[in-house]
């Protein structure tokens, strides 16, 4: 059936009998490409389930080791890691998962000069960058790109998560021109993050991608997800186009990739202070 495996029809069942994926769907996932930006505490969940729905390619770009105090929330490193490459070691939690992944690794920095060629490689890029520097350069990355780019960010007890896909409404720099300054928003080190909250955002953008990647329901384009773990509670911000937004508005200023842009590349949360942006933003 659809060119599956036995195997491959038993360990996908339970998705394959989804009336929208089938085992059309499930071939259409075996086929995909996913880039995944970061191995971190949104990486991790995202990661795991992009390889247990048997996403066929999974692209893993991170530079940073694999350290004690990451593993309270980045789930998909061992303790036997530690030290380690974090690529290396996602790679191996998802090999056991599942063989069917091809996993690839870019175990080198994303930068300017190279951004547009790996990303190139990918259907969808899923953002779970630990600073906004490399936020805004996935971002216009993608726009320049027309590829699908799943947002997440978390920070304390709260997250947000949106999809941003060009041609269909707003962009990162449209919700948000400008990175904070340097030094206006805290790592995660000095704020802290409780652990699970990472997990439920990287975890909506697993769903999203599947989503995009399947061709169903309604992507989570044009409104912004804010998590409240305290409260419990999911508000969303609709979000528009700015028609001035200097990569995918009218008359765009941003026509090819720079790192300058976006300030120190240091690891911070990456939660923009005002939910709402500077654009405003109306609850839906
Ligand atoms: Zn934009």
């Amino acid at each position: 059936m659809f060119g599956l495996t036995e195997d491959q029809i038993r360990r996908y069942s339970r998705q394959i009998i989804l009336p929208s994926v089938g085992g059309r769907g499930q071939r259409r996932l075996l086929q995909a490409r996913v880039l995944m930006v970061g191995t971190g505490g949104l990486g991790s969940p995202a990661a795991l389930y992009l390889a247990a729905a048997g996403v066929g390619t999974l692209g893993l770009a991170d530079s940073d080791d694999v350290d004690l105090s990451n593993l309270h929330r980045q789930v998909v490193h061992r303790t036997s890691d530690l030290g380690g490459p974090k690529t290396a070691s996602a790679a191996r939690t998802i090999r056991a998962l599942n063989p069917d992944v091809t996993v690839t690794l870019h175990q080198e920095r994303i930068t300017a000069d190279n951004a547009l060629e790996i990303l190139e490689l990918y259907d969808v890029i899923v953002e779970g960058s630990d600073n906004f520097p490399t936020k805004y350069l996935m971002n216009d990355a993608c726009v320049l790109l027309k590829k699908p780019l799943v947002f997440g960010a978390v920070y304390q007890f709260e997250g947000q998560a949106a999809v941003f896909r060009a041609g269909d409404g707003p962009c990162y720099r449209c919700i948000f021109p400008d990175p904070p300054p340097p030094g206006a928003v805290p790592s995660c080190q000095e704020a802290g993050v409780l652990g699970a909250v990472p997990g439920v955002i990287g975890t909506i953008q697993a769903t999203e991608t599947l989503k995009l990647l399947l061709d169903v329901g309604t992507p989570l384009t044009r409104r912004l997800l804010v998590f409240d773990a305290l409260e419990m509670s999911f508000l969303e911000l609709e979000m528009e186009q700015n028609p001035t937004c200097p990569v995918c508005g009218q008359h765009p200023t941003i026509l090819a990739l720079t790192d300058g842009g976006g300030g120190e590349r240091e690891a911070t949360c990456t939660l923009h202070a005002d939910a709402r942006g500077p654009n405003g933003g109306e609850p839906l």
